[in-house]
């Protein structure tokens, strides 16, 4: 964490919190290191549905090629900040309308998820035209991944067995373009499986192509690069995966490789901010009672891991009675929620936890406050505060 981030933590009211504390300085050098990693050939579209936090998509909308949007909802707030930046749009379900309103908004990509999905498509295009993908779920082993959203049954994308039909709708249809393929497999993939998944599926994608006579301009490999809960500092190794994909490409001539990472890109530059309320023991062990909850920060109940975070203490009290506090024991750090669920991390080890200190989760900017149930128990929503302070300099001692 910054110290530009901690002292603005620190001059926070206690009535600002819960907040969430946005570093865009942090954003934008993420942003900017991992499009200095991709090749050219690389289109990199942000997956807004990892956060849409407008402050953080125009950070964002200096260094990716376009945003990828899964609802008409995503289109119309990316259209409304972003008059011309390239949208892709995919995800399972469109209704007619999100469709005619991805035409009407002109949408760079559409990504088709069935053939229903294509026949509407053809009953609303009137005199335009539409460059599409068709998302495929291919069958590809994948071994062991965080969420995986293909190479086995699942709702998203077409069954091989479906294409063939696909094709001879589009092959009788001028107004749609094919351009190529999409395939979003995998959440959780460390560089070297996401390069793996990659040659395989620009192997499998050539192959098809060709067996079909479909002029293959462009494949998306998806989103899904990993961040580890666990370790905050092991990220994405976007240099070797950018350098493995210099590689992948040297062998496709003339093919562009689109990419459309969500939780990569953002997670690391959110912190969700709160104090402890209470600290309390229960037969025999600790909990700290937070302000807020899983209703504002979902992601550790919904992945089942414990929050990483860190402790900054407010030496003030100012009771007439002992502070409560924790000593070099394992606490369970809990939400105000009357829900046994309402775990944030559980029997983590600290050295010196009291009621008041000030807790900072960290990799809160992705699938965070957008996620959560904020309607719950109806306690009031966080403080946001989106800090873009250039680090201090330091003074230099001649
Ligand atoms: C969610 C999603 C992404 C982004 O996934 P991350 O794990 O956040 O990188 C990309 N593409 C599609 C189709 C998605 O559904």
């Amino acid at each position: 964490m910054r110290t530009e981030v901690v002292r603005h933590i620190d001059a926070l009211a206690d009535e600002e919190l819960p907040a969430y504390v946005y570093d865009l300085h942090a954003l934008r050098e993420h942003a900017r290191a991992i499009r200095a990693a991709l090749p050219e050939r690389v289109e990199m579209l942000y997956a807004a549905k990892a956060n849409s936090d407008p402050e953080l998509l125009s950070v964002l909308g200096d260094h990716v090629d376009g945003f990828e949007v899964a609802s008409g909802g995503e289109l119309h707030h990316i259209r409304g900040l972003f008059p011309d930046t390239p949208i892709a749009f995919g995800g399972p379900g469109k209704t007619p309308r999100e469709l005619a309103q991805a035409l009407d908004r002109g949408v760079e990509r559409l990504h088709i998820e069935s053939e229903q999905e294509l026949r509407l498509l053809t009953t609303l295009l009137g005199d335009r035209t539409v460059d599409i993908l068709l998302r495929v779920n291919l069958p590809i082993a994948l071994g062991q991944v965080a969420l995986a959203m293909g190479g086995q049954p699942s709702p998203f994308g077409l069954d091989p067995v479906e294409i063939g039909r696909c094709l001879t709708i589009i092959a009788a249809e001028r107004r749609i373009r094919l351009r190529g393929i999409h395939v979003h497999l995998a959440s959780g993939l460390d560089a070297t499986a996401h390069l793996a998944l990659a040659d395989d599926v620009l192997s499998w994608a050539r192959d098809w192509a060709h067996a079909h006579r479909v002029e293959l301009a462009e494949v998306n490999i998806g989103g899904g690069m990993g961040v580890d809960y666990a370790r905050p500092d092991q990220k994405f190794d976007w240099p070797a995966f950018g350098a493995g994909l210099h590689r992948l490409l040297a062998r496709h001539p003339g093919l562009t490789v689109r990419i459309e990472p969500g939780r990569s890109v953002t997670v690391y530059c959110g912190w969700y901010v709160t104090q402890v309320l209470d600290l309390k023991r229960s037969h025999g062990q600790a909990f700290a009672v937070l302000r807020g909850g899983t209703h504002h920060l979902r992601t550790p109940a919904t992945k089942q891991h414990n929050q990483p975070f860190r402790t900054l203490p407010v030496n003030a009290w100012n009771r007439a009675w002992d502070r409560p506090e924790a000593h070099n024991e394992p606490v369970t750090l809990v939400g105000q929620l009357c829900t046994p669920k309402d775990v944030l991390a559980q029997r983590v080890p600290v050295d010196h936890l009291r009621a008041g200190d000030r807790i900072a989760f960290a990799m809160a900017g992705a699938y965070a406050w957008n996620i959560s149930h904020h309607a719950f128990l109806m306690h009031p929503a966080p403080s946001f505060h989106h800090l873009d302070h250039a680090p201090v300099p330091t003074t230099s001692h001649a």
